[in-house]
């Protein structure tokens, strides 16, 4: 068994060890010491980082066979004195967020009944899954500031070992899932838990506890929280964002959600003005349009090509000349939003889609598609007007005669 350090002294982040053995795990060069300050994941808490003679530590753990603590190393190290560091910037993250945790963990015990079931120390952010159906809003508040009080009454958080009987006389959150001597982590007068991860000295230490999000997750509930500088590094990244938004809007920070308000009634009558515009705008264009229709043998054929339209006129004038009979109709735009929109009126004999294909392998280009009564496809800026024109009245010429 490799003598774990992080339980003795959790803010052991330099120490000397001899190896034990120098082997592989899964073709990388691995190590085991006869000591190590190096916590391997477990428990929720992710492995440490750092080096062994200079050499990274790339992961961190337990052989199930024989419980001894396997470094990954980026390279042999073939040494048998090693002088191992450890990423104190990383581990005191990992025991800020763990220590948080039981406190968060006790603290929704005790507000909502709600005993935690799983903990994960993520990337991002840390979460716990609770075994509640619901969490209101006014509860995940009174756990998260009973959570805060606990932080800033700055209690002791002490460690010691008990045999497998002494247990039940402890009142634990919750029952180890080890066999043998059990380890506890105790949150002075507040939490009693077994726990074989690092933890800080005193709750002051956590820093602040956030709760971020929480959401339903099989049975339970998901909550996501940030303790310490996970949690004042996300306030900064969040007040940062929120005074950008601020100023882009020309509002002070307590005048924002009126200031979004305000866009959205803005945005939702202008909105209404497009629409009404372009209803106007059809009615005026449609006899226009209706006028150039020209006989073919399988009834009516328009053609229209505009410079440049605003996005959605197209499809709803195609389908407004189209609706009322075998009319063969293709209309098109160009500008930034440019399309062809091809439509075929009840009793055309060809469909719209191949239609809109013969078109584009013509003018070159691919993309959009459509049924058999409309197609339609966005023109590359690269096409030019004049081409267009020219190939829709050639397309028209020959679809007369293949129609015919
Ligand atoms: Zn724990």
């Amino acid at each position: 068994m490799t003598l774990r350090l992080y339980w003795e002294d959790p803010y052991l982040w330099r120490f000397t060890a001899r190896v034990v053995e120098e082997t592989t795990y899964q073709g990388q060069p691995a190590v085991i010491l006869d000591r190590t300050a190096f916590y391997p994941a477990g428990g929720g808490q992710p492995s440490d980082r750092g080096t062994l003679n200079g050499i990274p530590v790339r992961e961190v753990m337990e052989r199930e066979e024989d419980g001894v603590i396997l470094h990954l190393l980026e390279r042999p190290l073939g040494m048998q004195e090693v002088e191992g560091i450890v990423d104190g910037e990383r581990r005191f993250d990992h025991m800020q967020q763990h220590t948080g945790q039981h406190i968060l963990s006790q603290a929704f015990l005790r507000v909502a009944g709600a005993q935690t079931v799983s903990f994960h120390i993520g990337h991002e952010v840390v979460t716990i899954d609770l075994e509640t159906t619901d969490l209101p809003e006014a509860v995940a508040e009174a756990a998260e500031e009973l959570a805060n009080r606990v932080v800033l009454e700055n209690r002791e958080v002490r460690t010691w070992w008990v045999n497998g009987g002494e247990v039940e006389a402890l009142g634990l959150r919750r029952s180890p899932s080890v066999e043998g001597p059990i380890r506890i982590v105790e949150v002075a007068d507040f939490d009693r838990s077994p726990c074989g991860g690092t933890h800080v000295r005193r709750t002051g230490e956590v820093g602040p506890i956030k709760i971020l999000k929480w959401e339903r997750r099989g049975g339970g509930v998901r909550v996501s929280f940030l303790c310490g500088w996970r949690a004042l590094r996300d306030y900064q990244g969040k007040y940062r964002r929120l005074l950008q938004v601020a100023r882009l809007l020309s509002a002070g920070e307590a005048d924002l959600m009126e200031a979004v308000q305000a866009l959205q009634r803005e945005l939702k009558e202008a909105r209404r003005s497009l629409s009404l515009l372009q209803e106007l705008y059809i009615e005026e264009v449609l006899p226009t349009l209706e006028r150039k229709a020209c006989p073919v043998p399988f009834g009516e054929l328009v053609i229209h090509v505009w410079a440049q339209l605003p996005p959605g006129l197209l499809p709803r004038l195609a389908r407004r000349l189209s609706a009322s009979g075998p009319r063969l109709v293709i209309l098109a735009a160009g500008g930034s939003a440019g399309l062809l929109a091809v439509a075929c009126g009840p009793g055309i004999p060809v469909s719209a889609q191949q239609i809109l294909e013969r078109i584009r392998s013509r003018l070159g280009f691919s993309g959009g598609g459509g049924r058999s009564d409309y197609a339609q496809a966005p023109l590359p800026p690269t096409i030019s007007m004049a081409d267009l024109r020219k190939i829709l009245e050639e397309a028209s010429g020959e679809l007369t005669r293949s129609a015919g």
